[in-house]
């Protein structure tokens, strides 16, 4: 399953109505009040004072949902504690009770969402079944993939489906 904006603005809400119900609005320090799209170059989203959650689009078209999951969780810590706090103590104590951890299981995701950012080529996997999927988006051809061959034994696979061959697209 690919993320769209569609899947985005559902996380954001699903979240939303999970934290206040431990956490209700009124103990926020501000209020979230809208989800926006942002092109940064470096940052997974950011929070304003506005109440404004802003999540990269480079999710879009990735298999990031973890690492989206984990991002509006940290930007909603952001806005309950107050942003004067930065990733502070009380931060992250907050951080850590909205369930927003960044750990080293999102290294792969992480990795798919920074090739993403700018991207100049599309990476299409096709599947022993028959399907042919978006796998990433990237910057420049890897000779993993180029040189990728599907042995008896020796293979990728994504979601538990063999990958027969790659190929890119610009
Ligand atoms: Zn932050």
């Amino acid at each position: 399953m690919l993320i769209d904006w569609n899947y985005i603005q559902q996380e954001y809400q699903l979240i939303l109505d999970e934290l206040i119900l431990s956490d209700p609005l009124k103990n926020w320090q501000v209020p979230p009040q809208a989800l926006q799209a942002t092109n940064h170059k470096t940052k997974y989203g950011m929070a304003d004072r506005d109440g404004v959650v802003y999540i990269n689009q480079a999710f879009i078209g990735t298999a990031s949902t973890e690492l989206l999951n984990v991002t509006i969780r940290h930007e909603f810590a952001h806005l309950c504690v107050g942003l004067q706090h930065g990733h502070d103590v009380i931060f992250k104590a907050k951080a850590r009770e909205f369930k927003a951890d960044f750990g080293k299981h999102l290294k792969l995701e992480s990795e798919q969402v920074h090739e993403s950012i700018g991207y100049k080529y599309l990476l299409f996997a096709k599947l022993e079944n028959g399907d042919e999927i978006l796998f990433r988006k990237v910057h420049r051809k890897n000779a993993k993939y180029l040189r990728y061959k599907a042995g008896r034994f020796r293979y990728l696979t994504i979601k538990g489906v063999k990958v027969m061959s790659f190929r890119y697209e610009s």
